[in-house]
């Protein structure tokens, strides 16, 4: 009895808090993947170098597609503060160089070694990337028309951009949760929501819920062909909601 008390009272929790063996991507060790939380997005974490999944889905993802990634030109918009899955990309990758955003700082200029540029007006010229990668930043972006159409100016033919964002794929169409003015207000559309960010206190606020419609919108406006990549797999510690990898290729 006792028995099948714990065996059930195990059931209910790895359903709610997956706790297992496997391999990380990242950190590339045997290890265990822990959840403390039901939220695993942000709480599914490797005992070692403590990422959440959608980071070792992107990693995963470039493994998979680009196992010459060593040799590829990469850039990276909006990079994490001592992020591991961007870390990894530096490391493994010969040509890497990232980028934020400074409002108050010259587009192209050296920000304390960081790169200043705005994703809707690079200074790179064009065909310079074979992959340009961004990690959960067009949730955030406010004209993502002209932003997905600048990654594809910059991305060398056959070149592809890499991302994750939180995808709703029940909704048809896209919904825009807010518009920045010409005079810089911002009105709100719906009530705002903001996720962290790693060079502002104030947080990013969210401007885009995406649909079902979100490859159109890219291939609209960039011309640029998206293929959805998800893998659910607890041996990779990939499992949590939005774990899509989007992959933008450039023809
Ligand atoms: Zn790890």
């Amino acid at each position: 009895m006792l028995a099948t008390i714990k065996k059930n009272i195990r059931y209910l929790s790895d359903l709610r808090f997956p706790h297992n063996k496997g391999f990380c991507p990242i950190c590339k060790r045997n290890t265990t993947f822990i959840a403390y939380n039901p939220w695993l997005r942000d709480n599914y974490r490797c005992k070692y170098c403590r990422t959440i999944p959608r980071k070792r889905a992107i990693i995963h993802t470039l493994q998979k597609f680009y196992p010459n990634l060593n040799e590829l030109s990469v850039h990276e918009s909006s990079p994490g503060k001592k992020d591991p899955s961007s870390t990894y990309i530096q490391n493994n990758c010969k040509d890497y160089t990232c980028s934020h955003f400074f409002p108050d700082k010259k587009l192209g200029s050296d920000v304390n070694g960081m790169r200043c540029e705005n994703l809707t007006n690079l200074t790179f010229p064009d065909n310079t990337f074979d992959l340009f990668i961004t990690q959960d930043v067009f949730e955030h972006v406010f004209f993502p028309e002209k932003a997905f159409k600048e990654i594809a100016r910059v991305l060398k033919p056959g070149g592809a951009h890499v991302f994750t964002m939180p995808w709703y794929p029940h909704f048809p169409k896209s919904i825009k949760r807010a518009e920045l003015h010409e005079n810089g207000t911002i009105t709100h559309l719906l009530e705002p929501n903001y996720h962290g960010n790693p060079i502002s206190e104030n947080g990013s606020l969210v401007t885009y819920d995406w649909g079902l419609d979100f490859t159109d919108f890219i291939y609209e406006n960039s011309g640029l062909n998206t293929t959805i990549y998800l893998e659910i797999n607890e041996k990779l510690g990939l499992n949590a909601k939005f774990l899509e990898v989007f992959i933008s290729r450039k023809t």
